[in-house]
């Protein structure tokens, strides 16, 4: 049962999104299951108005989950490359390929069933089972977090297991459960446009009236976090080993960051090196590279992910002879570089002119 302060909520929310939301998104009101799927995956760990670009080009090249299962595991990495967290691109692939194989490639209609799927946690399956399906379940991020923690004044934690089932419970309470797709879309939107993590607009907020954050001025304080995440910070050093036309890259298969991504000649250190001509030979003896030129030594490039911080430096080496120390199908000629899939860091540094990979 409802009380009187969350049935006013249910109702304010579902008021302001008839009245005043006119937030546009391509997949906003689809019903299908893979398109409703492929947005969630991409809005992840991606912001809205970069996703919507990734969401066509996938839409667009994959129409559907069997177009995708079919497709070559290269092509599908190409095309997500410069979203990052690339675990999202590899578990997308397994479970278009485990609906191909073993459900004619469609989506279970039931929810239990969505979150069995590798990939699928119980926010994507909250929103594919009721975007598409109109099933009661609720959708309970970051957004439904904070709303929830402001309008009814909650300091519980958000990221305690006493906070997580206190959320879950108030969300599936609040749910219209006869508009499960219109509730669960108008609260993402709300918490995106109107209840936002800093600066949120208060002052022309529908919902205000009964808003505990508001009255006691608290919104910049809530929700609440335990923990702070303590980031890990790397330094890959990478030497852009060019021999001709060609440059040696590889394929990371470790379980790490950017596996299935490629990457030039990694040294990885436990703090900064400053490069100069002496450790740079130490480096390339071990390679078994005598005659060589060193013809660039990058600036530090920065990368902020979620647990770690990245520190990349390049380091651009001309070689006469390929040493039989570097596997030999690895070597790429410069030009077809482009067609390869590289991490967002590294991508920029090759694309960028003043960095032109030339042996010449
Ligand atoms: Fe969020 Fe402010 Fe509205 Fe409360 S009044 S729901 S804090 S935007």
């Amino acid at each position: 049962m409802q009380t009187s302060k969350e049935k006013y909520f249910t109702k304010q929310l579902l008021n302001w999104n008839k009245k005043f939301n006119d937030r546009k998104m391509p997949w906003k009101g689809i019903k299908d299951p893979y398109k409703i799927w492929l947005s969630e995956v991409i809005l992840q760990q991606t912001k809205v108005e970069q996703g919507i670009h990734y969401y066509i080009k996938f839409t667009e090249k994959y129409t559907n989950i069997i177009s995708l299962a079919n497709a070559k595991d290269k092509e599908v990495y190409k095309l997500w490359e410069g979203l990052g967290y690339y675990n999202r691109c590899k578990n997308l692939l397994f479970t278009a390929r485990k609906l191909r194989d073993e459900n004619a490639g469609k989506f279970p209609t039931n929810y239990h069933e969505i979150l069995q799927l590798k990939g699928i946690g119980v926010y994507t399956a909250a929103a594919i089972a009721s975007f598409a399906f109109n099933l009661p379940y609720a959708v309970i991020d970051g957004n439904v977090y904070r709303i929830l923690a402001r309008y009814f004044g909650i300091h519980t934690p958000i990221d305690s297991n006493e906070g997580k089932k206190e959320f879950t419970h108030l969300a599936n309470k609040l749910l219209d459960k006869r508009k499960p797709a219109v509730y669960n879309q108008a609260i993402m939107d709300f918490g995106a446009t109107v209840c936002k993590p800093n600066l949120p607009l208060c002052n022309n907020c529908k919902l205000k009236k009964n808003c505990i954050a508001f009255i006691s001025n608290e919104a910049n304080l809530l929700p609440i976090k335990n923990k702070r995440i303590v980031k890990k910070h790397r330094w890959l050093n990478y030497f852009i080993l060019i021999n001709n036309h060609d440059v040696w890259i590889k394929e990371r298969t470790e379980k790490d960051i950017w596996q299935n991504l490629h990457e030039f000649y990694l040294v990885e250190s436990e703090k900064k090196i400053k490069w100069n001509e002496l450790n740079i030979n130490k480096q390339l003896q071990q390679l078994n590279i005598k005659n060589y030129t060193i013809k660039n030594i990058s600036k530090e490039f920065k990368q902020q992910l979620t647990h770690q911080s990245l520190h990349v430096q390049f380091i651009q080496i001309l070689i006469s002879t390929k040493p039989t120390t570097l596997k030999r199908d690895y070597w790429i000629s410069q030009n077809k570089l482009s067609t390869v899939a590289f991490p967002k860091i590294i991508n920029e540094f090759i694309k960028n002119k003043d960095n032109y990979l030339t042996s010449s």
